[in-house]
């Protein structure tokens, strides 16, 4: 794997930092992103390098149509090539209102963060995979986007968010079908519930739940069990399955009767 780059947006903590911390200790050199200035995430960049790998954080907000161009360039500046983008930041519904409560404002948030953001900021990166394999013939990249369960389970505290996975799920596909023909595998994980900053807020209603049954595998998801499947996905062990969904959940969205 040495020398391949990895793009991660959201890597500086959560599950983007267990995706980040499982691609650094296979050899990939990472640009992780997020929104924080970079002293607030110097210690996160100094721990991924001390595992030998070369890091560079490329701060930029994905929701923002000007900072996007600027996260790409940073990371071509730093590493000339970029061979796998993760789609991974994004964030919760805020104030997580009840649909009857919704408000534009926070629909608009969220499905610029969550779906208008990964959707062009993969195609500006599609362009310089495409660059690459045309001077590289056979060469593969590979995207990979993180969906979530609230892509077919409906939360009514969260439409905005749930509306936003629903999009980016087909998304995916779309990406799949039309970077095929470039070398350009894509892929979703749907991750269920991981224990995170953002999930912290629930984190005592979910305790409850899950030790009650609602998944098969009794305990919260982490962000290491994300990292896994994207570093096995980044690996290619999973050949010839372009456009396919994993789903991360611990059982949660087996039906049973
Ligand atoms: P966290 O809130 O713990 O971390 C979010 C990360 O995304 C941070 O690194 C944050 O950067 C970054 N980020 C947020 N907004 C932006 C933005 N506009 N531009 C750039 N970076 C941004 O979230 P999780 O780790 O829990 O979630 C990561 C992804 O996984 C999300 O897409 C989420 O929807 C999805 N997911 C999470 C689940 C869970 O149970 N936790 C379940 C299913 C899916 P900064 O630190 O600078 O704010």
């Amino acid at each position: 794997m040495s020398g391949r780059v990895a793009l991660i947006t959201g890597g500086t903590r959560g599950i983007g930092l267990g995706i980040a911390r499982r691609l650094a200790a296979e050899g990939w050199r990472l640009a992780i992103n997020g929104r924080r200035p970079d002293d607030a995430v110097a210690p996160v960049v100094e721990e991924l390098r001390a595992s030998g790998t070369d890091v560079v954080y490329v701060r930029g907000d994905i929701s923002l149509t000007a900072a996007r161009p600027a996260i790409v360039d940073r990371t071509l500046v730093a590493f000339g090539r970029i061979d796998a983008l993760v789609n991974n930041a994004g964030i919760a519904s805020p104030g997580r209102l009840d649909f009857l409560d919704a408000t534009e404002e926070a629909w608009d948030l969220v499905l610029d963060t969550n779906l208008k953001g990964p959707y062009f900021l993969t195609q500006a990166v599609a362009r310089v995979m495409i660059r690459q394999s045309e001077v590289e013939p056979g060469s593969r990249c590979r995207i990979v986007t993180i969906g979530s369960i609230n892509a077919t389970v409906a939360s009514v505290h969260r439409g905005d968010y749930c509306a936003s996975k629903a999009g980016l799920g087909i998304v995916s596909r779309v990406f799949a079908v039309r970077l095929a023909e470039h070398g350009i595998d894509a892929f979703e994980i749907r991750p269920g519930l991981i224990l995170t900053d953002m999930t912290a807020p629930v984190k005592e209603t979910y305790d409850t739940l899950i030790a009650d049954g609602l998944t098969l595998e009794r305990r919260w998801g982490t962000p290491d069990d994300v990292g896994r499947a994207v570093a096995a996905l980044l690996r290619g062990d999973l050949p010839y399955a372009t456009g396919q969904v994993i789903v991360v959940d611990g059982g949660f969205t087996v039906d049973v009767l």
